[in-house]
């Protein structure tokens, strides 16, 4: 091959390697290059997906542990790929947060799921709050705020039927700004979720700094092997912890009956897993909310 190519390839290996400190070399081999041509042939067709409505909502129901009823959902994003097929957001998510598609994925995605909301309050009569998964590109984002706002008064719905979910990576990098934004949304009316808590760093200290409303313990604590004294104990103190400072406590990965008794053991509030429900499509969501009671969320959106 050309030498150009030689060096192009030797830069796509180096770049490769970078962050993995303690490496000092590294190979190239054609993951790597047909990795970035996947990459390019998302960014090409990003915009053009979005316009010919190729991401779809899906909707996975959280439960009230008390009442085993439906309390509130979380909105995921798919991309159904006219030749790729279904694409989960692992695919693409990552790549839209480096090429900053990002926030006009997100926008849209908040958009829909408030007409979903608004669609499911006259249909069924019920109001149950969404939860939206907020990047963090969209905290840099300076109008955040009212592009909420206009999408919530778009669809005649108040801040608090929306839940906005923020990763704990979000804190790590500038958590003035995201001080300063989350409490403006806070005090806006939107419910504030602390989504993935506990798979970080600084979460105590955030979790002090920030005006949050519910905690979404991450998975891993729930799925790790809770016969282990340890992890049954750390569990109990977050939950613990939690509802001293008046969160509610919502478990995310709940797969199994045993975990279902040890989380309602614990008090923790609300579960979302395969155990109940997978993430759906909304027209089944609809439906199954047609046909359920719900059990209000209590104690947020004051
Ligand atoms: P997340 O916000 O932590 O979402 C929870 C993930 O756990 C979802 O994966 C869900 O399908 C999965 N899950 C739910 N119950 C279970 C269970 O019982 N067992 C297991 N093993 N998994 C379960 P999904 O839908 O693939 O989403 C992955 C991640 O992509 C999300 O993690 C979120 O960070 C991101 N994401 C999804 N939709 C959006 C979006 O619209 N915007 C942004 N910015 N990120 C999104
Ligand atoms: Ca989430
Ligand atoms: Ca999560």
């Amino acid at each position: 091959i050309p030498v150009t190519s030689m060096c192009d390839r030797a830069i796509l290996a180096a770049n490769a390697a970078k962050g993995h400190y303690g490496k000092s070399y590294t190979y190239y081999d054609d993951s790597i290059r047909k990795r970035l041509v996947f990459e390019q042939r998302i960014t090409d067709e990003m915009n053009n997906a979005l316009a010919k409505n190729q991401f779809k909502i899906y909707l996975q129901p959280k439960y009230d542990l008390v009442t085993e009823r439906i309390s509130g959902a979380e909105a995921l994003v798919r991309w159904i790929h006219p030749e790729l097929g279904y694409m989960p957001p692992g695919d693409f998510i990552p790549i839209f947060e480096r090429n900053g598609f990002i926030t006009e994925l997100d926008i849209f995605v908040w958009d829909k799921t408030c007409e979903l909301i608004a669609e499911w309050k006259s249909k069924t009569n019920k109001l149950l709050p969404v939860s939206v998964n907020v990047s963090r590109k969209d905290i840099y984002k300076d109008d955040l705020p009212e592009i909420l706002i206009n999408i919530i008064t778009k669809h005649n719905l108040e801040p608090k039927n929306l839940h906005l979910e923020i990763t704990e990576t979000a804190y790590t990098e500038d958590s003035q700004q995201l001080i300063d934004v989350v409490t403006k949304l806070k005090k806006l009316g939107f419910v504030i979720e602390m989504d993935d808590f506990g798979n970080g760093y600084s979460s105590l200290n955030m979790l002090s700094e920030l005006p949050i409303d519910i905690l979404k313990l991450d998975m891993k604590f729930i799925q790790t092997n809770n016969k282990q004294n340890n992890t049954k104990n750390i569990m109990s103190f977050v939950i613990g912890l939690a509802q001293w400072m008046n969160l509610l406590v919502v478990a995310e990965g709940v797969e199994t009956k045993e975990q279902v008794e040890a989380l309602k053991k614990l008090n923790c509030n609300y579960v979302q897993g395969y155990y109940f429900a997978r993430p759906m499509i909304a027209k089944k969501f609809t439906e199954m909310l047609l046909n359920s009671e719900i059990t209000e969320m209590f104690n947020i959106g004051k």
